[in-house]
């Protein structure tokens, strides 16, 4: 909420703090910043970038691979807002409990970076951009929502009646992005299995509850690529088996 706030006062107010959109902003009007799979689709797509752009892919990168991980899921990503909506109306309504038997594969995120990438170079353009649900409602808060609203609607009826975590859990290809970016991080959730009461808290409120497969074996850091770092395990935990670890690569 707070990067969109500055998104938008820099469309408003004029500020510098953090100015354009997720795709391409610029921080207090010197440092750039690119989402870098909007970068290498317009690669595939044939355009010549600046080293601006480049640049600012470059430090995205660093930042999320080097530190970060999955961060910008569960921090930064305007979606949340939309999914984490209709996760707690699924709660609300008991809707996990009376789950349909819906299963698709968490990989197809990562067939749409593949799809993404083939159509943009077909195209031309850098094709996720103009479908994305992260462009459309990071664009709507600055400048006003359009037609685009409708896409919005969808993912919050698809994560409400469907499938729990529908969107960011297996179809978003910049999760899938952020998630290879992402996979050798410092910053890793790490479990405590002496500590633990086996209550499952954490799996339950998990978006990615498949990365807590240590829970109830040993003690381990979660190392799966799709952990989003979201830290809502460590909140839930009554019993200090979870907390935030910096990754040692030669004891993990
Ligand atoms: S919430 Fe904590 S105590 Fe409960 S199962 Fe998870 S790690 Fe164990
Ligand atoms: S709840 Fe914990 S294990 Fe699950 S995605 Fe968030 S930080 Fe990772």
């Amino acid at each position: 909420m707070t990067l969109l706030f500055l998104y938008f006062s820099a469309n408003a107010y004029g500020w510098k703090i953090l100015s354009g959109t997720l795709s391409s902003s610029s921080v207090f009007g010197v440092m750039p910043l690119s989402d870098p799979f909007a970068v290498l689709q317009m690669i595939f797509a044939g355009a010549v970038l600046s080293f601006d752009v480049i640049l600012g892919a470059m430090i995205i990168v660093f930042f999320y691979g080097v530190i970060g991980g999955r961060a910008f899921c569960s921090w930064v990503c305007p979606v949340n807002m939309v999914t984490d909506g209709a996760n707690w109306l699924r709660r609300k309504l008991y809707m996990d409990q009376i789950e349909k038997k819906v299963w698709i594969s968490r990989d197809i995120r990562y067939y749409m970076i593949v799809l993404a990438l083939i159509v943009s170079s077909i195209s031309g353009m850098a094709a996720f951009e103009i479908i994305s649900p992260i462009t459309i409602l990071n664009r709507g808060v600055i400048f006003g929502f359009g037609a685009g609203a409708g896409l919005l609607i969808a993912i919050f009826l698809f994560d409400l009646f469907v499938l729990r975590n529908g969107w960011c859990g297996h179809i978003c290809p910049l999760g899938g992005v952020h998630a290879m970016i992402g996979k050798y991080s410092l910053l890793r959730v790490k479990h405590n299995s002496e500590n633990c009461t086996l209550c499952m808290k954490c799996k339950d409120i998990c978006p990615e509850r498949q990365v807590l497969n240590m829970i109830g074996k040993r003690s381990e850091v979660v190392s799966m690529a799709a952990c989003t770092n979201c830290g809502r395990c460590v909140d839930v935990c009554d019993d200090d088996a979870l907390g935030f670890h910096i990754r040692n690569y030669l004891n993990l």
